[in-house]
């Protein structure tokens, strides 16, 4: 069986990633599980910044995969950034096996505004599809409601949707035929 597996770095709401969990098995149709990993965070944290670097996160996350793991998804607090970005709502591997989410700039308090769980919850699974959509081969879409829209400030998140339009639909479809025997 092949798994998309959730590896929470550092701490994370257990029921954020169980929500996660379930939801991304429905738009993906594939088993997901949470994983434990270890991740060393001296490694990629910048003092200077006061951020962790992602590229050096998802290097750590995929690394010794185990062999039924299809594509990993790590999901962390912290904020991350990579030198050409003063910061990152996450990364991934196009077609590759490895993808990261940071929760740190989707709540709202972050910008000075009470927490809204379920705005939050929204966010974040919103940015998990498009950071594993990528993974699945898909680039960014100019569809304004697409999941695969690219987002710089989380307003824009907010502005599309968890789904994916009918072309970027028809992408991970073509993906699953070519990689999933049933
Ligand atoms: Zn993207
Ligand atoms: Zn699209």
């Amino acid at each position: 069986m092949s798994y998309i597996d959730i590896v929470p770095i550092g701490k994370i709401e257990e029921a954020y990633l169980s929500s996660l969990k379930q939801n991304l098995y429905q738009t993906f149709k594939v088993q997901t599980r949470v994983r434990k990993h270890p991740v060393d965070f001296s490694t990629v944290y910048d003092s200077v910044r006061n951020q962790y670097n992602s590229s050096g996160f998802l290097v750590q996350l995929i690394h010794d995969l185990p062999s039924e793991t299809m594509k990993v998804l790590g999901v962390t607090e912290m904020d991350l950034f990579i030198p050409i970005f003063t910061f990152l709502f996450g990364e991934a591997q196009l077609n590759g096996p490895g993808a990261i989410v940071s929760a740190h700039r989707l709540h709202n308090p972050f910008y000075g505004i009470p927490e809204n769980r379920s705005l939050f919850e929204n966010r974040l699974l919103k940015e998990s599809i498009h950071e594993l959509g990528h993974t699945f081969g898909l680039i960014h879409c100019f569809n304004l409601r697409c999941v695969m829209n690219t987002s710089t400030y989380v307003e824009e998140i907010d502005q599309k949707s968890a789904n994916f339009c009918k072309a970027c639909e028809q992408e991970i479809l073509r993906w699953r035929n070519e990689h999933l025997v049933d």
